[in-house]
């Protein structure tokens, strides 16, 4: 996960320091809204202004965005503010109207990116215009349509790329709008770690308290800023009220960020270290996560060996499983006595549960 400073020249060149602020509301809804959140924005770290003019709305009757109206409305912002501004793109066509507007950045919408035809429709209709790119992540976590929808824009030679991590969907979940599976960056990270990754943590928590606590875990993990959703009246947004946050709370943010310096050799031995236990306990959650998952197959394992009055200790099955499980460790480079070890507590725990199902 090294910087490499060559690759992200146009952040530079766009005057976009460490890290990237993107903000502004989910939707430009009127002319007068979104250019007061721009002149309050002004006043904030952000250094581009965001809003949504097609609104992708996973199910009809919801606001689907001003639709072209909105883009001379992000021409006035600029020329107000001196900001940049983005706006996302969902086909060819909006990506003409957004050129002619001469909006500075496009960004493809995580129910894009899932779509390899409109990716790459989207791509060609970019060919020859080297405008920066930015590309979410797609709403179900699969890491090859990410790094695909990537490919596509780098072939098409658009050369200033970046990457936002928005979460994916789940079924239900209790905290999140959408999970950050935050391996998942880290692996896109692995790829292409030369492109900017960015945090857009409004879709990830969907509500506004917990949106500092998310984008710090981001700068621990070395992500390069963050795309927030701002409103002047966030109660009365006309789309994802509950996730954005005035200009003012997101002054309080990014004031309360823990954000590195890239200084002297000592600094940089003790971001890599906090990065990488960063990364530890995100993986060592996952484990718990798996074992309590396991754990409750084994609990319907025994409620079936109860009914059927089998016997719950299979000396056979479990020395099958040891087997493969040394085998599979020996590939992976984990030693004979560590795996048995691991699998011999799993083992000896999954028993006792058994024996408590009645
Ligand atoms: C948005 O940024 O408002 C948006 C629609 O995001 P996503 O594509 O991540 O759902
Ligand atoms: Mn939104």
């Amino acid at each position: 996960m090294e910087i490499n400073k060559e690759n992200r020249k146009w952040l530079d060149s766009m005057g976009l320091s460490h890290p990237i602020v993107i903000a502004g509301p989910c939707s430009a809804e009127t002319e007068e809204q979104v250019l007061k959140t721009a002149h309050e924005l002004k006043n904030t770290d952000t250094n581009v202004f965001r809003a949504g003019i097609w609104k992708p709305r996973t199910r009809p009757g919801g606001f689907e965005g001003v639709g072209a109206i909105g883009l001379p409305w992000l021409q006035k912002v600029k020329e107000e503010t001196g900001m940049l501004v983005t706006t996302e793109v969902g086909n060819a066509n909006h990506v003409e109207l957004a050129l002619k507007h001469g909006i500075d950045i496009l960004w493809i919408g995580a129910r894009t990116t899932v779509n390899p035809f409109v990716t790459q429709e989207i791509a060609e209709a970019l060919k020859g215009v080297d405008i920066p790119v930015l590309v979410k992540n797609p709403v179900n976590p699969d890491l090859a349509l990410w790094l695909g929808a990537v490919e596509r824009f780098q072939t098409a030679g658009i050369s200033q790329l970046g990457v936002i991590h928005r979460g994916f969907s789940t079924y239900n979940s209790l905290h999140y709008r959408n999970k950050p599976l935050w391996h998942l960056a880290i692996e896109l990270k692995k790829e292409f770690p030369n492109l900017p990754l960015i945090l857009d943590p409004s879709h990830i928590c969907g509500r506004r308290d917990t949106i500092l606590d998310v984008s710090q875990t981001a700068l621990d993990l070395n992500f390069d800023g963050f795309m927030i959703e701002t409103h002047i009246d966030p109660d009365n947004a006309w789309s994802d009220a509950a996730q954005q946050i005035t200009p003012n709370q997101l002054n309080k943010i990014t004031a309360d960020l823990r954000i590195r310096k890239e200084n002297s050799n000592e600094e940089e031995f003790q971001r890599k270290l906090n990065m990488h236990r960063k990364e530890l306990d995100l993986i060592d959650s996952n484990i718990l996560e798996i074992l309590s998952d396991r754990m409750g197959i084994s609990k319907e394992i025994g409620k079936l060996k109860h009914e059927e009055n089998v016997a719950i200790l299979q000396s056979r099955r479990w020395s099958d499983i040891l087997l493969k499980m040394v085998e599979g460790g020996n590939e992976k480079g984990l030693s004979k006595e560590f795996v048995e070890e691991v699998f011999k507590a799993i083992h000896v725990e999954s028993i006792n549960i058994q024996h408590k199902v009645k």
